[in-house]
C-alpha cells in the first residue's frame, strides 16, 4: 500500500515538476523574446530617424553651400543680400523644417534673416557656431548646440557655413536654423509608449533634442550617461538596458551614430512598459499551470485516498479470511474430537481406521487394533453418579493417550465407555506390549471402584492386527478386536485377548 501511495506521489511529483519547469522556461523564453523584439524595434527606429535626420543635415547643407557660393563671388553688399533674401523667401517654403535662415557678417551683425524684422543692433558674435567658423577656417557645415531663438525665443539647432571675403578671410557666417519644435513633431508621432524617449545629441554628448520635450534637458551634455561612457566607445549600433538617472525609470535603449555626420540617435522604451503585454501572458500562463497543478494534486490526493480505502478494505478482508481460516481449522478440529474426552470421536476413528487399512495394504505393514472396554462401568455409574462415572472416562482417556508412543498412533471413542486404540505397523506383540503396558499403568493408578471385585477400575482389552487382504473389509478387524474383547471380558477381564487375522490364537 505505501508503495502505491509513494509511486502515486513520485508521479505527481514528476508531474508537478515538469510542468513547472516547462512554464517557466517557456515564460522566462517569451520574456527574452519580447525584450529582443523590443530592440530591434528601438534599432528600426534609430534607423528611420537617423536617415530623416541627416536628409534634413544635407538639404540644409546644400542650401549653404549655394548661399556661401553667392555670398563669396557676389559678396555681401545691400543689393546681394536683397536678392539672397528673396531666392530665400522662395525656397523656405519648400523646407518646412527650416525656422530660419540668418546671415551675419564678421563681427556677428544681422545681415540678413528669413525672419524679419531685424532686431535693432542684432549681434550673434557670442554665439558657439560664430565663434566657431570664426577661428575655424575649415569650410565644412557646423552643427551647434541648441539655442533659443532671439527672434522668437523658441529652442533651434542651428548648422551653419563660414564665407570668405576675395582674399580668403573670414566675412561672415550664414546659419539655418531648424526649430526643435518640427523634429518633436516628428518624432511625436512615433509610439515610444509613455516611459519611452527619443534623443538626438551630439557625440560629445550634448542633447540637441529629446523627445518627450524637457526644458531642462535642452543643450545638457550627457557624455557621462553609459551610453556615451560605455556603450558608444566600442560600437556605433547597439541596445543597452539600464536605469535613468534622470527619472529613474528602467529603460531599454537603442543607439545608432550616424555614420556621416558627429549625430546619435537614441530611442529609449520603458522595460515595464515594454514587457507589460508579456507579463499579462506569463500571469494566465501562471494561472492556468496553477489550476493544471491544483487539478492535478486533488485527483491525485483522491486517488491516494481510493487507494488506501482499497488497501485497508483489502487489509480486512485478509484479516476476516484468516479469522474463516482459523475457524475452520478449529471446527475440522472439533469434528474430529469427541467433546467428553478430549480424544479423536468415531468420525475420525472410521476415517483413520479406512486410511490406515489401505496404507497397511499397500505398504505390506501389520495394522493393530485395541478394543479397550472399563470393567463393571455400569457399576461405577451406579455407585458414584454419572458425574463421577464422567470425570473417570476422562481419567481413563487421558492415562490411554499416555500409554501410545508414535505420533501415527491413534486413541479415540468409540462409543460408550469403550475406546479404541489404531496402531499402524504394529504387529500382534507390539500391540500385546501396549496392552500390557495399559493394564500396569491402571494398576498404578489405582482410581478406587468400589463396585469391582478388584476394588479399582479396570479394562479389558481385544486386541486385533491384521495385514494385507484381511484388512479388506476394515470391518474385519474391528470384529476381531470386538470378539478378542469378548474373550478379555469372559476371561474374568483386567486382562487383554489377542486376536490375530492372520494367525488365530488366544490370550
Ligand atoms: P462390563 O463391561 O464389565 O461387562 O460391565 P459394564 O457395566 O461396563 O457393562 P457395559 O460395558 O455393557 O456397560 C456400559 C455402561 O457404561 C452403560 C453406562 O452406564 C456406562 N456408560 C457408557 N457411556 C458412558 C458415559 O459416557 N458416561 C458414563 N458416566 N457412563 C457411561
Ligand atoms: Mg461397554
Ligand atoms: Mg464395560
Amino acid at each position: 500500500m505505501k508503495r502505491d501511495t509513494r509511486l502515486v506521489m513520485l508521479l505527481l511529483l514528476v508531474i508537478g515538476c515538469s510542468l513547472t519547469s516547462l512554464t517557466i522556461w517557456k515564460v522566462l523564453s517569451s520574456r527574452e523574446r519580447a525584450l529582443a523584439e523590443v530592440d530591434v524595434h528601438g534599432l528600426n527606429l534609430t534607423q528611420a530617424l537617423t536617415t530623416y535626420t541627416e536628409g534634413i543635415v544635407r538639404q540644409s547643407s546644400l542650401l549653404l553651400l549655394g548661399l556661401v557660393e553667392r555670398l563669396e563671388t557676389e559678396g555681401s553688399g545691400p543689393a546681394q543680400i536683397e536678392r539672397i533674401s528673396t531666392l530665400i523667401g522662395r525656397q523656405q517654403p519648400l523646407m518646412p523644417q527650416l525656422s530660419g535662415i540668418t546671415v551675419y557678417d564678421h563681427h556677428g551683425h544681422w545681415l540678413m534673416s528669413s525672419n524679419r524684422p531685424i532686431p535693432v543692433g542684432a549681434n550673434s558674435s557670442d554665439r558657439a557656431y560664430f565663434i566657431h567658423h570664426r577661428d575655424d577656417p575649415s569650410r565644412e557645415p557646423f552643427i551647434g548646440p541648441p539655442i533659443q531663438s532671439r527672434t522668437n525665443h523658441e529652442w533651434v539647432v542651428t548648422i551653419s557655413r563660414r564665407f570668405n571675403d576675395a582674399s580668403g578671410n573670414f566675412a561672415g557666417v550664414v546659419a539655418v536654423t531648424l526649430g526643435v519644435e518640427n523634429f518633436l513633431r516628428v518624432f511625436g508621432k512615433l509610439d515610444v509608449g509613455q516611459d519611452g524617449a527619443i534623443g538626438l545629441s551630439y557625440t560629445d554628448g550634448t542633447l540637441l533634442v529629446r523627445y518627450p520635450f524637457r526644458e531642462q534637458d535642452m543643450g545638457r551634455n550627457f557624455s557621462k550617461s553609459p551610453i556615451y561612457a560605455k556603450y558608444l566607445v566600442d560600437q556605433p549600433v547597439g541596445t543597452a538596458a539600464y536605469t535613468s538617472s534622470l527619472d529613474g525609470v528602467e529603460r531599454l535603449y537603442a543607439f545608432r551614430k550616424s555614420e556621416t555626420l558627429p549625430l546619435i540617435t537614441t530611442v529609449a522604451l520603458g522595460k515595464r512598459e515594454a514587457l507589460a503585454a508579456w507579463r499579462i501572458e506569463a500571469a494566465l500562463s501562471a494561472v492556468v499551470v496553477a489550476g493544471l497543478l491544483g487539478l492535478t494534486g486533488v485527483i491525485g490526493w483522491f486517488l491516494i485516498l481510493d487507494i488506501r480505502r482499497r488497501t485497508a478494505a483489502e487489509e480486512a478482508l485478509h484479516v476476516a479470511q484468516q479469522q474463516l481460516l482459523d475457524s475452520n481449522r478449529q471446527l475440522a478440529l472439533l469434528a474430529k474430537k469427541d467433546a467428553l474426552t478430549g480424544l479423536a470421536n468415531r468420525r475420525c476413528f472410521d476415517e483413520t481406521l479406512a486410511l490406515e487399512a489401505r496404507r497397511a495394504q499397500r505398504d505390506g505393514t501389520s495394522l493393530a487394533l485395541l478394543m479397550i472396554d472399563i470393567d463393571y462401568f455400569k457399576r461405577f455409574n451406579d455407585a458414584c453418579g454419572h458425574v463421577a462415572g464422567d470425570a473417570c472416562l476422562q481419567a481413563v482417556s487421558t492415562l490411554l493417550e499416555g500409554c501410545v508412543q508414535r505420533p501415527s498412533d491413534l486413541v479415540a471413542r468409540y462409543g460408550g465407555e469403550e475406546i479404541a486404540i489404531i496402531m499402524p505397523a504394529t504387529d500382534i506383540e507390539g500391540a500385546t506390549v501396549v496392552a500390557e503396558r495399559i493394564l500396569a499403568r491402571l494398576q498404578q493408578a489405582n482410581i478406587p471402584h468400589s463396585g469391582s471385585p478388584f476394588g479399582r477400575v479396570s479394562v479389558s482389552i481385544g486386541i486385533a492386527t491384521g495385514t494385507g487382504s484381511r484388512l479388506e473389509p476394515v470391518s474385519g478387524l474391528i470384529e476381531a478386536a470386538d470378539a478378542a474383547l469378548y474373550g478379555a471380558k469372559a476371561a474374568g477381564r483386567n486382562g487383554f485377548s489377542r486376536q490375530p487375522m492372520d494367525i488365530a490364537s488366544g490370550g
